[in-house]
C-alpha cells in the first residue's frame, strides 16, 4: 500500500512536471511571439513613421520646388515688369533725348524767311538779356564762317540764347571749333548742328586758287579746306570757286565733325544730335538745305 502510493505521488509529480514544461514553453513562445510582434509592430510603427515623414517631407519638397517655381516665375514677371517700366520709360525719355532735325530746320527756316522778307522779329535784347543771366539751353549749333554778312542770328531771325555760334574763316571743324561743340552737346543738350557755308567765301576762293598764303595761319584755313575739294570735278584747285565748292566745303565740315570727335559721332549714332550742311546766298538771303 505503501508502494502504491509512492508510485501515485511519482505519477502525478511527472504530470506536474509535464505541465509546468508545457505551461512555460507556451508562455516563452507567447511571449517571443509577442516580443516579435512587438518589434514588427514597432518597425511597423518606424515605417510608418518614416514614411509619414517622408510624406511630409516630399510635400515639403515639392512646396520649397513650388515656392522656387514662384519665385522664380514672380522674379521673372518682376523682371518682365521691370524690363517694361524700362521700356515704357525708354519710350517716354526718347521724345526728350532724340532730336527732330525736321521741326528745329522748320524753325529755322521760318526765321529765314521773315528776314528774306525783312520782317524781322521785334526782339527786346534787354529783356532777353535779363532773362537768359542764370543760364543757356540753345538747340542748335552752327558752324558757320566769320564773313561779316552771314551772321547765323540775324539770317535765322533768331533772339538771345537761342544759337550756340561758332564761327571762323571757311567754316572749319577745327579742335577748338570741335571743343566748342562738344560743350553744347554734353552740357547744355543742343540737338542739331548746322554747318552754314556761303556763296563767295573768300577762305574757299583762297584754296581754290592754290596758291601759297603769306602767314602759316593763313595757310593753316586753305590746307583745311582743301581736302573738301579731292576727286571733285566741279571745283579743281587752281580754278576759279563756284557754289560747288562752297558746298562741298560746307559737306566736307559736316563729315569732319563725325571723323574727329567721338562726342559728336555717337550723340549723332544715338539720334540724340543731327548734323545738316547748308549754304547761304548772297542775293536772296537764303538758307539751302543740302543735306
Ligand atoms: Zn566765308
Amino acid at each position: 500500500m505503501k508502494n502504491k502510493n509512492i508510485k501515485l505521488l511519482k505519477f502525478l509529480n511527472k504530470i506536474f512536471a509535464m505541465l509546468l514544461i508545457a505551461f512555460l514553453s507556451v508562455s516563452l513562445f507567447t511571449a517571443c511571439g509577442s516580443a516579435d510582434a512587438t518589434s514588427k509592430k514597432d518597425k511597423s510603427k518606424k515605417s510608418k513613421a518614416k514614411n509619414e515623414a517622408e510624406e511630409e517631407e516630399e510635400p515639403e519638397a515639392e512646396t520649397v520646388a513650388k515656392k522656387e517655381s514662384e519665385e522664380s516665375n514672380s522674379s521673372k514677371e518682376k523682371e518682365s515688369n521691370s524690363q517694361k517700366t524700362s521700356e515704357a520709360k525708354k519710350e517716354k525719355s526718347e521724345p526728350e533725348n532724340k532730336v527732330n532735325t525736321e521741326l528745329l530746320w522748320a524753325d529755322l527756316m521760318k526765321g529765314n524767311k521773315r528776314f528774306m522778307s525783312g520782317k524781322h522779329t521785334n526782339i527786346n535784347y534787354s529783356a532777353s538779356r535779363a532773362a537768359l543771366a542764370k543760364g543757356q539751353k540753345p538747340q542748335v549749333i552752327v558752324l558757320g564762317c566769320a564773313d561779316s554778312r552771314v551772321p547765323p542770328e540775324f539770317v535765322f531771325d533768331k533772339n538771345l540764347g537761342e544759337l550756340f555760334v561758332i564761327r571762323d574763316a571757311g567754316n572749319i571743324a577745327d579742335p577748338v571749333g570741335l571743343g566748342s561743340i562738344e560743350y553744347a552737346i554734353e552740357h547744355l543738350h543742343a540737338k542739331m548742328i548746322v554747318v552754314l557755308g556761303h556763296e563767295s567765301c573768300g577762305a574757299v576762293a583762297a584754296t581754290v586758287s592754290g596758291e601759297k598764303m603769306p602767314t602759316r595761319n593763313l595757310q593753316a584755313i586753305t590746307e583745311s579746306i582743301a581736302p573738301s575739294f579731292e576727286g571733285s570735278k566741279t571745283c579743281l584747285i587752281g580754278g576759279e570757286s563756284n557754289l560747288s565748292c562752297v558746298e562741298l566745303n560746307a559737306e566736307h565740315s559736316a563729315k569732319d565733325l563725325l571723323l574727329k570727335s567721338s562726342v559728336i559721332k555717337e550723340a549723332v549714332e544715338k539720334g540724340e544730335v543731327s548734323v545738316i550742311s547748308a549754304v547761304y546766298h548772297f542775293d536772296t538771303g537764303e538758307v539751302v538745305r543740302l543735306k
